[in-house]
């Protein structure tokens, strides 16, 4: 495996100067973060060019980096600039129909000699720039280009598919393609299969460096074919692999069973429940009371839709383990939802959460709080009551993974809508048990089985299927953002609830204008482009929207309105103006957060603009308006999410997604199902197959960016369940993977916080 660890630098040539070609290694480091042999060869091509059809150049987006392959058909005379000093060389592209026209610019004539050399009529070029249109006609501006072979050099070369890699102006694509090759011809054939024989045998693989070589230079479409098959099974496999033996593991792992008395917690707080339960809140809590009543620890995976009442559901199971002697820890991903837990909790408990109080209920036990910014003594306090046992709920964000933490006796852990909630979070809140604690992570993004499978094959899984009764209907309305009158009603809308005493959310995509976006400055949209500097094709072209104010030819994305600047609106238009507003985000102080949500769940405020701090959880019944502004610019799950937070209390409900897309767009079709749809299932369907795909994965696992780019959870579900069966197989027969040793070191690789643990045990 040395091989792939080397540092690119001393796979690739260095010359002089600091040109890409002279020193490819920098320019693939600066531009993608590509580092070592790994990353190269693991960066993969997005797509393929076909020689033998040009890219439409009718087709090309406006605003939108492409990468297209034209045939160059003149090369204009450099011109003298009248404006300003220094020379313009233009040439031209076509696809048999269109052209368009690339411009360079330098001091001198002379300069253009590369152009002159490589750009010669007739040939293939692949460009890359952003695409612009000036009177009328079609251009990239700061192109990048790659001479393809001429095709009159050679018939074998003609219908080789061209590799399109994510790239970047620093690091383009024919940078990425030269030193793929480089690389690839340096590993001399030679990488070590560390897949067993077997498998290999059983899923027909190609070996790792043709598997490569097929997917970095394909000779056609069928080896192209040959070589992802072999990288998503090899991907597929490892990761179950690694499942299976945690599965294995924990098998033989042994806890503590809890069981809830007649006479206890659990049993007092169920005669005391206001509604009943529903069917499906029954038998889940039957399916946990079974596994928390064995010797080894649960490992339970809860879903149920937006709303179907899962809270109620742990609790229940919380409180079967205090009976049990033991502690429970509700673990929640923001302090927003952390605090209303613990407000929540508090309130259905009654006095059964009293403890320590002089009149307590002998049955009730203690309900503690604890998040990374609390001040030192509630924090000491806190602390103390999970060291001593005192509490015998805690409810907390990340801050209950840190290593102080203790506690007397942990029996369980639940962990509420946390997508980001990978296995090393899992075994850093285990590690505080005496024994191994019991685990029941919940989620509302209904999880189709094959990717449940995937993402948390080391868990059991539970479905809450139905909603409580009562939940009344929500309209869902997409606001064209352009149209002003729309925009009008959208706030009307909000002053008739209020008139009504109910409440409204409005929710924004970033906080303030000078930020990038979202709630810690990340863009919310799946499709964001994130770590490439060109998005992905499928992807909404982000300077597509209307541009007010904008020079005519040079599109530029929108800015998303903030917090600060809907607030104002909010606050100033003849509709909303009298209301009680306020603001919601994550650069409040907790203590600042704590007393707007309880002001808005008391029915002290009328109106909370927010980001999507207020996205899961967030439970105030009387709240009946969701707006989500630039609603385009968030996923469907998020914004299924958002739609969940009214309707709840039997009050119909309104959510209306403004939005500046297409109705054609991606993000027009998000919204248009979501509009049609409130089934859960559905929309999360949608959602998986617009991401790409190692997304899905990549939030949910450990998060490395090498893995899992070609394994699609939806299209690969066959190729999974047979890999997933192979790799029980082997564990079953090889329990330390003692003889597929390459195989163990590729699993403790890919699991990587577990990396140390895992080879300790083989
Ligand atoms: P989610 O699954 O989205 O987390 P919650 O646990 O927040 O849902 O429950 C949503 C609301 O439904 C809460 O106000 C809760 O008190 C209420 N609820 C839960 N179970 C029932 C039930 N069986 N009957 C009526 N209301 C219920
Ligand atoms: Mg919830």
């Amino acid at each position: 495996m040395d091989d792939l660890d080397a540092p690119l630098s001393s796979r690739l040539p260095r010359g002089k100067g600091n040109s890409k070609k002279a020193n490819p290694a920098k320019f693939l480091s600066e531009g993608l973060g590509l580092e070592t042999v790994r990353d190269l060869l693991w960066h993969l091509p997005r797509r393929y060019a076909d020689r033998g059809s040009l890219t439409p150049i009718r087709d090309l987006v406006e605003g939108e980096n492409a990468t297209i392959l034209a045939q160059v058909t003149h090369y204009g005379d450099p011109q003298r600039m009248r404006a300003r000093d220094g020379v313009r060389l233009v040439v031209t592209l076509g696809d048999g129909r269109d052209t368009l026209t690339m411009t360079f610019f330098a001091k001198f004539a002379g300069q253009f000699q590369h152009q002159k050399d490589d750009l010669v009529p007739g040939r293939l070029v692949l460009a890359s720039g952003k695409v612009g249109k000036f009177q009328e006609v079609w251009q990239l501006s700061h192109p990048d280009y790659e001479v393809l072979e001429d095709p009159a050099e050679g018939a074998g070369t003609v219908a080789r598919p061209i590799p399109l890699y994510p790239a970047s102006k620093t690091a383009p694509n024919w940078l990425i393609r030269q030193c793929v090759t480089q690389v690839l011809d340096g590993l001399d054939g030679q990488l070590p299969e560390f897949l067993p024989p077997e498998v290999v045998a059983d899923a027909d693989l190609l070996d790792p460096v043709a598997a490569l070589r097929a997917v970095h230079a394909p000779r056609d479409e069928a080896e192209l074919e040959a070589g992802r098959h072999r990288l998503r099974y090899e991907e597929a496999f490892v990761l179950q692999t690694a499942l299976a033996l945690r599965r294995a593991s924990t098998a033989h792992q042994r806890a503590i069973a809890r069981t809830a008395s007649p006479d206890g917690i659990a049993a007092a707080f169920d005669e005391r429940l206001p509604f009943p339960l529903t069917g499906s809140q029954r038998l889940v809590g039957e399916e946990l009371a079974v596994d928390l009543a064995k010797p080894h620890p649960m490992q339970r995976l809860l879903q149920g839709d937006v709303g179907s009442g899962k809270t109620l559901v742990a609790l229940r199971a919380m409180l079967a383990v205090v009976d049990g002697g033991g502690q429970a820890a509700l673990l929640a991903p923001t302090e927003v939802l952390a605090a209303q837990h613990l407000r929540s909790i508090t309130a259905m408990l009654g006095d059964l959460a009293g403890a320590g109080t002089f009149d307590a209920d002998p049955r009730a036990t203690k309900v503690v709080l604890l998040t990374g910014s609390m001040g030192a003594a509630a924090r000491r306090e806190t602390l103390l009551a999970a060291a001593s046992g005192e509490a015998g709920i805690v409810i907390g964000t990340h801050a209950l993974l840190q290593e102080h933490v203790q506690f007397a006796d942990l029996g369980l852990v639940v962990v509420d809508e946390q997508h980001r909630f990978g296995v090393e979070q899992r075994d850093a809140l285990r590690a505080k048990g005496n024994g191994v604690p019991h685990l029941l992570v919940m989620t509302a993004t209904p999880i189709p089985r094959t990717v449940a499978m995937t993402l948390f094959g080391d868990l059991e899984t539970s479905v809450l299927t139905e909603l409580p009764p009562g939940r009344a209907d929500v309209q869902t309305v997409v606001v064209p953002q352009d149209k002003p009158a729309w925009i009008d009603r959208t706030w009307q809308r909000i002053a008739e609830e209020a008139a009504l005493g109910r409440q409204s959310y409005v929710v924004c995509a970033r906080i303030d204008t000078d930020d990038e976006g979202g709630e810690d400055g990340t863009p919310p949209e799946p499709g964001e482009p994130g770590e490439f500097e060109e998005p992905p094709p499928e992807d909404e072209p982000r300077g597509q929207r209307s541009t007010p104010g904008g020079r005519p030819g040079r599109p530029k994305p929108r800015p998303a309105a903030a917090v600060s600047q809907v607030v104002e609106i909010v606050r100033n238009h003849p509709a909303t103006a009298g209301l009680r507003t306020e603001v919601l985000h994550g650069r409040l102080t907790p203590g600042e957060k704590d007393d707007v949500m309880s002001r808005f769940s008391g029915g002290e405020l009328d109106v909370v603009v927010a980001t999507t701090v207020v996205e899961v959880g967030v439970d105030v019944p009387n709240a009946s308006v969701m707006v989500v502004v630039d609603a385009d610019r968030f996923g469907i799950s998020q914004l299924h999410q958002l739609r969940g937070r009214i309707g709840r209390g039997g009050l119909p409900g309104t959510c209306l997604l403004l939005s500046g897309a297409s109705e054609a767009s991606p993000a027009g079709q998000r919204l248009a199902a979501l509009a049609r749809t409130r089934d859960g299932f559905e929309l999360a369907r949608l959602d998986l197959e617009q991401r790409r795909e190692g997304d899905v994965l990549g939030a949910a696992q450990s998060g490395e960016r090498s893995s899992l780019q070609l394994l699609g959870v939806l299209r690969d579900a066959d190729l999974i369940a047979h890999a997933r069966a192979a790799a029980v197989t082997l564990v079953a027969a090889d329990p330390d993977l003692s003889r597929a040793r390459p195989l163990a070191a590729a699993v403790a690789a890919r699991v990587s916080g577990d990396t140390e643990a895992f080879l300790e045990r083989v």
